[in-house]
C-alpha cells in the first residue's frame, strides 16, 4: 500500500480573470471571469496526487492541517473529499480559514493571502507511530506556515527515520529573508526533493548548483514555459536533468507547480519511474494545470495526463 501524507495549510482561492489593467487605488476595475476554487499549496498538491491515481485501492492520500469553523472551512475540506483526500486528520480551530484573492493574467497573476489557519498550524501532533503508516511526506508553502516552519526539519528527521521520502515546496517569502529563514536550511537537509520554481531558487541562491548543495537529496527547479530541471548528486558532482515544457496555451497558471509537485511525487515515489519520465510527467501535470482556472479544477488520472503527453508529443 502507497499511502501519501500531505502536512499543511488549507484556504480557498477567490479567482478574477478578465481584468483590463493592474488594480489601482481608488479605481474599480470590472472582470469578465470569476471562480471560488480550492486553494493552498499543499492542498492543490495533495487533491491532483489523489486524482492521478483514483482507480488505484491500493493507494490513498490523507491531509493533516486545520480549518477553521466557517463557510471558507466547509468549503476546502468538500473540495478535499471531491477529489479523494482523505481528511481525517484536518481539525477545526478558533481562528478563520485563510483564503488568498488571485488576480490572473495571461502570463501570471497578484495574489493577496489573508493566511488564517496557515500560519496557526504547527504539525506538533504529528508522531512517529502516525507517519509510519506512509511512504511519503509532503510540505508546501513554507514561508507562510511560520508555526510549522521550527518544527519542520525534526518532522522531516522523524519521517526519513521512519523509512519516508520527503519533500518541500517554499512558495514566496513574503518577508523576503530566503535562506536568512533560520529554519530553511536544517529542514532542506532533511529534504528528499526540494520543489521551488526559477524565482524563488534565484532568491535562495546565487546558482542551482550552490542550492542543491543545501538539499538532503535532489532539487527541482520549475521553470514555467521553459520546463524544469533536476539536479541530482552522482559521483560527488551535481547533474542536471532537464525537460522541456509541453506545447500550451495558458489560460490561467494558478497552481501549475503544485500540478507539476503532485505528478513528480506520484511518477517518482508511487509509480517509480526514472527521473527523467517523472519530470516529463510532471511537465504534462503542469501544462495541463494551465489549461484551466483554479489550481485542482478538472484534477485528472494518471490515464489522462499520458494521453495528453502522447497528444503533445506529436505535436512537437
Ligand atoms: P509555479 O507555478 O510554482 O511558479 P511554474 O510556473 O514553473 O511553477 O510551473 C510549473 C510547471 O508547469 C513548469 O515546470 C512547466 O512544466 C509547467 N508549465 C507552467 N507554465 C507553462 C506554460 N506556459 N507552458 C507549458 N508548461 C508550463
Amino acid at each position: 500500500m502507497s499511502r501519501i501524507l500531505v502536512a499543511g495549510e488549507l484556504n480557498a482561492d477567490l479567482i478574477l480573470s478578465g481584468l483590463p489593467s493592474l488594480p489601482v487605488i481608488g479605481r474599480e476595475l470590472i472582470g469578465s471571469g470569476f471562480a471560488m476554487a480550492l486553494g493552498s499549496s499543499s492542498a492543490i498538491t495533495a487533491a491532483r496526487m489523489a486524482a492521478l491515481g483514483a482507480d488505484d485501492p491500493e493507494y490513498a492520500v490523507d491531509f493533516v492541517g486545520l480549518i477553521g469553523d466557517d463557510d471558507i472551512g466547509r468549503f476546502v475540506l468538500d473540495q478535499l473529499h471531491h477529489f479523494g483526500v482523505h481528511t481525517d486528520a484536518v481539525q477545526v480551530v478558533g481562528t478563520p480559514t485563510g483564503v488568498t484573492i488571485a488576480l490572473t493574467y495571461a502570463r501570471d497573476r497578484a495574489l493577496l493571502t489573508y493566511p488564517g489557519t496557515i500560519a496557526v498550524f504547527d504539525g506538533q501532533g504529528i508522531t512517529q507511530e502516525q507517519l509510519r503508516r506512509y511512504t511519503h511526506l509532503h510540505v508546501g508553502s513554507f514561508f507562510l506556515q511560520t508555526a510549522l516552519q521550527p518544527q519542520l526539519a525534526a518532522i522531516f528527521k522523524m519521517a526519513r527515520e521512519a523509512g519516508l521520502t520527503t519533500s518541500l515546496d517554499v512558495g514566496w517569502d513574503p518577508a523576503e529573508r530566503w535562506m536568512g529563514n533560520p529554519y530553511l536550511a536544517p529542514a532542506l537537509a532533511q529534504t528528499s526533493d526540494f520543489l521551488p520554481n526559477e524565482d524563488e531558487t534565484a532568491a535562495l541562491a546565487a546558482t542551482p548548483e550552490a542550492l542543491k548543495q543545501l538539499v538532503g537529496g535532489t532539487l527541482v527547479v520549475k521553470r514555467g514555459a521553459q520546463g524544469a530541471s533536476a539536479y541530482t548528486d552522482s559521483g560527488g558532482a551535481s547533474t542536471e536533468t532537464r525537460v522541456p515544457a509541453f506545447p500550451v496555451t495558458p489560460v490561467d497558471t494558478t497552481g501549475a507547480g503544485d500540478a507539476f509537485n503532485a505528478g513528480y511525487i506520484y511518477a517518482l515515489h508511487i509509480r517509480g519511474e526514472s527521473m527523467a519520465s517523472a519530470l516529463r510527467f510532471a511537465a504534462a501535470c503542469g501544462a495541463q494545470a494551465t489549461q484551466h482556472v483554479g489550481g485542482a479544477t478538472a484534477a485528472p488520472g494518471e490515464y489522462m495526463i499520458h494521453e495528453l503527453i502522447t497528444e503533445w508529443e506529436r505535436q512537437i
